[in-house]
């Protein structure tokens, strides 16, 4: 199987599709070119996925980790062009969780077999470091046997640190786009790509367990901002690795862009499969919101993780990234049955350490 990819000096070079990814398999790596042509080729991907199904296969076998995700708060100080919950949008109707409400969450999620709690919000300044510490330090006090990640965005060192001491052990920050030019495209002045790669530099020195990634198809992205997407990882080495494709808001300046395309997507989960085999990938909500069956895809793909949302109904569609997003209409426990059935129907399952003790924990990760 080949295919033809014309160089930037005209030449025409023939690649053997199948070589290309069982070299990104044994290699975990490609040149820039021979990339360019696995994202871009929609005719081979059903070898690449195989691929990225059997490596996922023989780290994790058929487990599918879940993490409950929490989000606490709509309020951001940051205005990024794609996103619904951006300062500038007044059209939001804006929420934020209290201590009792959050550790409520944590509650009905410990019950339900969730043992990592992921607090994620907009950078919101009324959320102080000494409030997100004491919430840190309750659940882990309440709950021992969880872990506690925390997405709350670009913070100091110090605030990092200072979570950490109290307890958090996972943070998620995607960087977005490790293009400069792109990154401001998408983001305003007041942000910088320099401050978000510090932040994740700070997060590993620090000792977190860092999850990264960036948006598939945001607008202006090309391939070369994708294969420097996949560069920066290499450099980073994240435990986990999200991505998920752009989906347009209609309260944004990016109201009329394109959404991301789901095939370039799963090809982009599959590569990373390749490139990062022990990596944890979540199959992402933005996935099943650009199809019914995206996070099914994903995990036939190479994803191996789910973040079903534990935030209380009442508030859900508050937290709209996106239009259409999915899941916000059912409670925890209703999330947690669709997700079973879903991942059932790809052959996987999900593990808890409800009577599933042991594998669980047989990958050395808290679950
Ligand atoms: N404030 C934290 C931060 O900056 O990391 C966490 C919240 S932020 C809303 C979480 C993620 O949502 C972002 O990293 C971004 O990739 C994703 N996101 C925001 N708007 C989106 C959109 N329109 N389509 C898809 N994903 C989006």
């Amino acid at each position: 199987m080949t295919a033809i990819l014309s160089w930037a000096e005209g030449r025409s070079c023939r690649y053997n599709m199948t070589d290309l990814i069982k070299t990104l398999h044994t290699n975990k790596d490609l040149p820039d070119a021979q990339l360019k042509t696995i994202i871009e080729s929609d005719e081979y991907e059903q070898e690449l996925f195989e691929t990225a199904d059997k490596i996922r296969q023989s780290y994790y076998g058929t487990d599918v980790y879940i993490r409950g995700l929490i989000e606490f708060t709509n309020y951001c100080k940051n205005n990024c062009y794609y996103c619904g919950i951006r300062r500038d949008n007044q059209k939001v109707e804006r929420y934020r969780l209290g201590k009792e409400e959050i550790l409520s969450c944590c509650k009905q999620g410990y019950a339900l077999g969730f043992r990592t709690f992921v607090l994620q919000g907009g950078e919101d300044i009324a959320f102080s470091d000494e409030l997100i510490c004491d919430i840190t330090a309750e659940i882990k006090k309440l709950y021992p046997d969880c872990a506690v990640t925390l997405s709350l965005g670009e913070k100091s060192h110090d605030s990092y640190q200072s979570y950490f001491n109290a307890g958090a052990n996972r943070y998620l920050l995607r960087h977005e786009t490790a293009n400069a030019e792109h990154y401001r495209a998408l983001h305003p002045d007041s942000m910088s790509l320099e401050n978000r790669k510090n932040c994740l530099w700070d997060l590993k020195k620090i000792g977190y367990e860092v999850g990264s990634g960036f948006m598939v198809g945001s607008p202006y992205q090309t391939t070369e901002c994708l294969i420097e997407d996949l560069r920066f990882l290499q450099e980073l080495q994240p435990d986990m690795i999200g991505i998920g494709p752009y989906i347009s808001h209609q309260n944004t300046p990016f109201h009329d862009q394109q959404n991301g395309d789901l095939r370039v997507c799963l090809r982009l989960i599959a590569i990373l499969r390749l490139m990062f085999p022990n990596a944890l990938i979540p199959a992402t909500t933005a996935l099943g919101s650009i199809d019914a069956k995206g996070r099914e895809l994903g995990l036939m793909a190479g994803a191996n993780v789910l973040m079903p949302n534990l935030s209380p109904v009442n508030v859900r569609k508050q937290y709209e990234l996106y239009d259409n997003k999915i899941c916000v209409y059912e409670g925890a426990a209703q999330c947690r049955g669709c997700l079973e059935n879903r991942t059932a129907s790809t052959g996987y399952h999900i593990v808890t350490n409800i009577g599933n003790k042991i594998e669980a924990f047989s990958n050395d990760r808290t679950v």
